[in-house]
Formats: C-alpha cells, structure tokens, sequence
C-alpha cells in the first residue's frame, strides 16, 4: 500500500535525553517552538499582583530529560490528522511528568509503535496508554474518531525475556519490557507485525526488519538476551527486531524515524528511500546510537547523510554530541538537535 502524502507534520518530543529550551533553531525548513520564551508567553497562570496581563513562568512547567525516546508525531492532509506515538521513554513517571508539562491532547493518539524491545523505549508504555485512554474517556463529550476506537500498540513480535549488555565479569540486565498481557490487560490492541505495513489511512508507514547493507554499522556492541527457557544468555547485537516509521511529506519527501539505530542511521535511511516508491529522503528524526561509536562510522555516516542529500537532521536520544558536531561541520545548517520538550513542524 503506497503512502499518503501527507500536507505537513509536528514532532512534539515527550522524551529525549537532552534539553535546551534556549538555543534557537538554525534549520529554516522547520518551525521549533517550546522553548522557554512561549512557555513563559503561553503560561496558563496569571499573575494578577504584577501588573495588568502578566503571566507567571514556572519552572515546573518545563520538561526533564531521561535517557530514551517518545515522539508524539501528527501527520496532517486538508482537514484530516493523525497521531501516532513513537516509542515511550525510559520511565513512567518521566513519561506522565513531560506529557502533563507539555499539555498534549493525548486523546488524539491512535497508535503506539514501539521501534524496538529495549527499556529506554517500553519504559514508560504502560503508563502512556493509561493516560491516553483516561484522555479518550474524558473527551467522550466531544467524540472524534481517534477518541472512539481502541488504542492500538504496534509491536513487533519478537520480544526477549529479557535484554541486557555482556559487562566485563558478567551480563547487566536492563528491566523487562511490558508483556503483550501487560499490555492488553491495561487497554490498549496488540497488533504484532515483523512486515511493512502502513497505519492510519496510510499516513504512516512502518518497516519490518531493517536491512544491514553498510559495512560500518554493526549493531549493539556487546548486546545480549536472556532466553528464558535455556536459563541463559545469548549474544543478540543484532536487535534485529528494530523497526522505523515514516511519512511522506508531500513535495519534500521521506521523513524517517528511528528509535536508537542499532540497525544504523543510515540502513534505516536508504530503507525507508526504498520503501518510499522514489521519494528522497528529506529528514531523518531519532536516536543515531552514535554516542560511543568510532570515529571513523560518525564521519561514515554523516558522508553517506549528505550522499543521500538530507534536508533536516534532528538527531536525539543516543546520538551523542560528536555526530551533531560533524554534521554542522559537513552539512552547515542541516541539524536541528533534538530536546524535550520542543516541537517540531516541518
Ligand atoms: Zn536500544
Ligand atoms: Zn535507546
């Protein structure tokens, strides 16, 4: 089923590791807002003994960072909108807090995509469908079609008992994801697919497994899952479970998110061009899982990102700082950092 081409997009960041609500955006292809200068303009409290209008800024009213990803993303054609919520950071508490600072209309969401089985994405999902459908619930005044249908959870089906790293002496386990039950028993439709498939009147797509096509992107040093069964652990640097989501945006074309890229940025790139029936690529939104990798794969991967003539680059969560730096150095104007709490329109 081909994409939609959708009109434009907003990329509201619940999660990510980073925040500055300070620094402006220096990419003229998007629009960021959520810093400290409209949350202070938008404040929803008066300050009525300070003089005639003035607004109070809170502090608590801007978001933390924790280590993982959640994306609340809104694809729009003419009059119609669709939201899909793109992984659900680290922590419950972290997810409810940004999501609460940042006012969202959860109720909007129909989907939520978990990109890969790796805690610093479950973290927070159980929570996340919790709210969302309390926010469903109450905008039943005022139905729309997004608050009336089942909350779906786009999973793929693979999921370990458990994930972890090989640490010097022996293995470090990270948390479990939630269980398809856990899952289920809170509210929301599993729907289980290792193909691509697109969602949401095809405004979005969502791959199956990515393939690995460069020689420089490897996959999850020292990554490793616990099979229940065999009471052990096996190596698993693969996280060949990881999927990406895109859309088309018409005009300008393939935006592409990607959860950590333990299959690469750039597989997932020229994965989604070539799902993408033609269309370039023109953004690229997420976790590059640069943070501890060699030099020689961040200039690799920012030589094959200009190759692939990419217009916007939002890098996040894991990427780390060194790529952001040889992206400004090799493709002036094209990054565009990504921080809690902003949104993003392109
Ligand atoms: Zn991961
Ligand atoms: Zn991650």
């Amino acid at each position: 089923m081909p994409l939609t081409e959708i009109d434009s997009l907003s990329i509201v960041a619940i999660i990510d590791n980073e925040l500055d609500p300070i620094s402006p955006c220096q990419n003229s292809l998007v629009t960021q807002t959520g810093g400290i200068r409209e949350l202070g303009v938008f404040s929803p409290h008066d300050a009525p003994d300070r003089g005639e209008g003035a607004k109070e800024f809170r502090m608590s009213s801007i978001c933390c960072g924790a280590h993982g990803l959640s994306l609340m993303i809104t694809a729009t054609k003419g009059d119609k909108s669709h939201t899909l919520l793109f992984d659900t950071g680290p922590e419950e508490s972290a997810w409810e807090r940004n999501a609460k600072r940042l006012r969202c209309d959860l109720s909007t969401i129909e989907l939520v995509h978990l990109s890969h089985w790796h805690r610093d994405h479950s973290g927070g999902m159980l929570r996340a469908i919790q709210m969302i459908n309390e926010a469903k619930t109450a905008s039943k005044a005022a139905p729309s079609p997004s608050s009336a249908s089942p909350l779906v959870v786009d999973l793929h089906p693979a999921r370990p008992d458990y994930r972890g790293f090989m640490g010097p002496e022996a293995a470090v386990s990270f948390e479990a994801d939630p269980t398809f039950t856990e899952i289920e028993d809170i509210g929301a439709k599993v729907s289980k697919s290792d193909q691509a498939h697109t969602v949401l009147d095809d405004f979005f797509q969502i791959s199956g497994e990515i393939p690995r096509v460069t020689p420089y992107e490897l996959g999850l040093r020292r990554g490793i899952r616990f099979v229940s069964e065999k009471k052990a652990w096996e190596s698993d640097e693969l996280i060949a479970d990881e999927r990406l989501v895109m859309v088309n945006l018409k005009g300008k074309g393939i935006v592409v998110f990607t959860g950590c890229s333990h299959a690469g940025a750039i597989n997932a790139s020229k994965h989604a061009v070539a799902l993408g029936n033609g269309a370039p690529l023109y953004a690229v939104v997420g976790g590059y899982h640069l943070a501890d990798a060699e030099p020689a794969q961040i200039q690799a991967t920012v030589d094959a990102f200009a190759a692939l003539d990419a217009k916007i680059l939002i890098p996040g969560h894991c990427s780390g700082w060194r790529v952001k730096q040889e992206i400004e150095r090799k493709m002036p104007g094209v990054l565009v950092p990504g921080f809690v709490g902003c949104k993003y329109v392109l």
